[in-house]
């Protein structure tokens, strides 16, 4: 049988039915495919176990009909009968409404029937009637399990296993938190000295180097301190911190801004210092290579000022930590000021529950298979539990240390190695333990559905200016985040003080980053992490990064005129821009004689030189190459016929829109405008 015939019996239509082998982990390619005997043996199982228990709620509807040749007690009891069986789920409403249904990723049928302590034949009739085939045990999409948890006036509660570890927390029981170690990710400009500095904490970890073992990489590391731990990401750099954010997830609890103390605040530390703030992160300074003579850390502190960075001895909030990475100074107290720091964030987890994390990094090696570094952000991970991770799911086979350590367990903030992957997932996909291997497939599966989908999806919910009006009237967008790219600085600043002055109390413009040069991948990835727009001023977005931006939709505007940008800017807060329109000419044709009509006007008759004449077009007549008139072809003939269009090389017969004035020699062009995607 094939799937179109089973669909065919079961009463709904193919697609449906194959996105739902599909979810069941099917393989099959379209409605034509073969099914195995077992799958249409189950599915016809399906259809008749629903069949028969509908029939005793169905047959009220059928008791309507007679009920009007049954006057009196079976006209009233139909009506009522009848809105039972169409909106069953209202009478459960009314019931109570504060029940709550707790809809975690990868929840089944069945547990959703047992917390609603409804039969699950009637989830089952009600999905059904949604066009959608369920078996009892299989796992549900979140979205679909939180209609139907509301259809039967349920309140559903949503727990999403990609959800930020911060709104989990927000769930979980006070008395199951207890503190975890701060994450930590080095940042600034080249050269400053962020690998040294990484490497000088990694080889002064006294605890670890007595524990012994050679140093792997993988992308974070924990360092044991006499009060406490704490565990940095050993990528440096920008790059992997936005990358992740772009990706939703935040890993970093703390950013050690470093800066040279020879060389002070320079272009990537000032781009550092705007995504920490973009993420919500606090900033704790190294000032480094305190060692070298024409090293000036107070100059450092004073350029930190403007922008907003105070040191605590001045009176502000960040932490100064003046360091040499190369002679091992100001380590210790740099790691006692993170503590402190985390302290202040008042970081916790709860070690006892199953973990969720974060994918560092991955690879797939040789001998090992898929192999990624997980930073267990919550709960504890251990060796063997089954997991989804991204679009993967695997069981934990083995877990390492940096020092390639074999570890049973990793409490929260532990960086580990992982083995058993089923594919190689990404940095930053979120990683979750799941109660059953089988579970977690299915998981996988649905995501890897709609994750096909989202991609489609993903453009449109990024903000432009095209669309800015009307999500500030939905209030969907208080605030316009901007990222300005310019030739010059002072471009730059001029661009972003105007632009913040067009602010109005509906919505805010903000500036997020400014920065001279072309438009980066980096640019593009803080705007795609923040949802922001890209104002570029006479500069160009480089390819990738106008690759990357045509692909993950983000807005880029070009300009080299400060009024229009300015004027652009307005008119999209207001909802008037213009959307890009380009004029493609249709063709040519000179008028050779004019035929006056009665009652119809002047029809030029022409030949067309070029290109072609077509009906409705719109047109401009020229006199001398000036134009005289703009409208539209209303009519257009051949010989007595009307045509749709006229070729070049024929004759034919053009009567303007409005227009009688034609004389001889006029030259008419068609033409079409065309709308355009804003230029990149
Ligand atoms: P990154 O690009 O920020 O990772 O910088 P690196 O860690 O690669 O350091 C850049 C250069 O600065 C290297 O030659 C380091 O040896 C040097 N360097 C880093 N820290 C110090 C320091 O504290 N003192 C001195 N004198 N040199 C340093």
């Amino acid at each position: 049988m094939r799937v179109h015939e089973l669909a065919k019996k079961l009463g709904i239509n193919s697609k449906q039915l194959l996105a739902q082998l599909r979810q069941s982990g099917l393989q099959v390619s379209n409605h034509m495919s073969v099914l195995p005997p077992e799958t249409i043996e189950h599915y016809l199982q399906v259809a008749t176990a629903i069949k028969n228990k509908p029939k005793t709620t169905a047959a009220p509807a059928r008791g309507k009909g007679k009920a009007k040749s049954a006057p009196g007690r079976g006209k009233a009891a139909a009506p009522s009968r009848e809105k039972e069986k169409d909106k069953e789920p209202a009478r459960a409403r009314s019931a109570a409404p504060d029940r709550l249904v707790e809809i975690s990723e990868g929840v089944t049928l069945q547990e959703l029937a047992g917390q609603m302590k409804l039969p699950g034949s009637r989830l089952i009739k009600w999905l059904m009637s949604k066009g959608h085939l369920v078996t009892l045990n299989q796992v549900l999409e979140v979205e679909l399990a939180r209609q139907l948890v509301e259809a039967f006036g349920f309140e559903p509660r949503l727990s999403l296993l990609e959800e930020s570890g911060e709104e989990e927390l927000e769930r979980e029981d006070e008395a199951n938190l207890v503190p975890r170690p701060p994450v930590v990710t080095i940042m600034g400009h080249v050269d400053h000295g962020k690998t040294l500095l990484l490497d000088a904490i990694r080889s002064s970890n006294l605890v670890s180097r007595e524990a012994g073992g050679i140093t792997q990489h993988i992308g974070a590391y924990k360092v044991e301190l006499e009060h406490g731990q704490v565990t940095f990401l050993d990528t440096p750099g920008h790059e992997a911190f936005t990358a992740m954010r772009a990706r939703g997830a935040r890993v970093t609890d703390i950013v050690v801004l470093v800066v040279a103390a020879d060389d002070g605040v320079m272009p990537q530390t000032v781009e550092a210092i705007h995504h920490a703030r973009e993420a919500g992160v606090p900033i704790v300074v190294a000032v480094n290579k305190i060692d070298k003579p024409e090293a000036n850390p107070e100059r450092v502190r004073q350029e930190l000022v403007k922008h907003e960075l105070v040191p605590e001895d001045w009176g502000g909030k960040t932490i100064f930590v003046d360091v040499s990475a190369k002679r091992k100074q100001g380590l210790e107290e740099l790691l006692e000021m993170l503590l402190l720091e985390a302290e202040m964030l008042e970081l916790k987890a709860n070690p006892r529950r199953r973990a969720r994390g974060l994918i560092i990094e991955a690879k797939l090696d040789r001998g090992r298979g898929a192999v990624a570094t997980v930073l267990v952000q919550n709960g504890t991970l251990r060796a063997g539990d089954p997991f989804v991770c991204g679009l993967h799911y695997g069981r934990v086979r083995a877990m390492f240390d940096e020092k390639g350590r074999r570890l049973q367990e990793a409490p929260p903030s532990t960086p580990v190695e992982v083995l058993g992957f089923s594919g190689v997932p990404q940095a930053g996909d979120s990683f979750a333990v799941l109660e059953s291997e089988r579970k977690a497939h299915q998981v996988a599966q649905l995501r890897q559905q709609k994750n096909r989908e989202k991609t489609l999806s993903k453009r449109s919910s990024r903000i432009s200016l095209e669309d800015l009006h009307s999500r500030i009237e939905e209030g969907a967008v208080q605030e316009l985040k901007l990222v300005i790219k310019a030739d010059v600085q002072g471009s730059v600043e001029a661009i972003s003080d105007s632009l913040a002055k067009l602010s109005t109390d509906k919505v805010q413009l903000r500036t997020i980053h400014g920065a001279v040069g072309a438009i980066s991948e980096m640019d593009v990835m803080l705007a795609s992490a923040s949802n922001a727009i890209i104002i570029g001023f006479n500069v160009r977005p480089q390819p990738k990064a106008a690759q990357l931006a045509a692909d993950d939709g983000v807005d880029v505007r070009l300009y080299t005129i400060i009024y229009d940008l300015l004027a652009d800017v307005k008119a999209a807060m207001q909802g008037m821009l213009a959307p890009v329109y380009r004029e493609k000419l249709l063709g040519r044709a000179e008028t050779k004689e004019v035929f006056r009509i009665s009652k119809v006007g002047a029809i030029a008759g022409s030949l067309v030189q070029e290109g072609k004449m077509v009906r409705n077009a719109n047109a401009r007549l020229l006199r001398d190459n000036v134009v005289i008139y703009e409208g539209s072809i209303e009519t257009l003939k051949r010989f007595k016929e009307d045509v749709r269009e006229v070729a070049s090389g024929y004759e034919c017969g053009i009567k303007l829109a409005g227009y009688n004035d034609i004389k001889q020699g006029d030259i008419i062009e068609a033409f079409v405008q065309e709308q355009v995607q804003a230029q990149l």
